[in-house]
């Protein structure tokens, strides 16, 4: 990969609404799962999701003292923002 993702205020072609948007500021998630997102999902895509990530936690009655919450509010945020499931390891 031979990007400047990494750049502030570079841009990304986005997995979600498909435009050449401005990256997010800040990784969201650590490791590969935050470089995907990072690399992928538009700044202003990611503040929707942040939106609904309240919504979600609360109709699923997220306990987050339960490790599995993580997972399936991450399988949520992956199919909010059109990502490929499958590609989380
Ligand atoms: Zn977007």
């Amino acid at each position: 990969m031979t990007t400047n993702a990494n750049e502030p205020g570079a841009t990304i072609q986005c997995a979600r609404c498909g435009r050449q948007a401005p990256r997010q500021a800040t990784a969201a998630y650590p490791g590969k799962l935050g470089e995907e997102l990072i690399s992928r999902i538009c700044a202003d895509c990611w503040a929707e999701w942040q939106q609904m990530e309240v919504i979600v936690i609360n109709e699923l009655q997220l306990n987050f003292m339960d490790p599995r919450a993580q997972d399936v509010l991450v399988q949520q945020m992956r199919e909010f923002l059109g990502l490929d499931p499958a590609a989380a390891e």
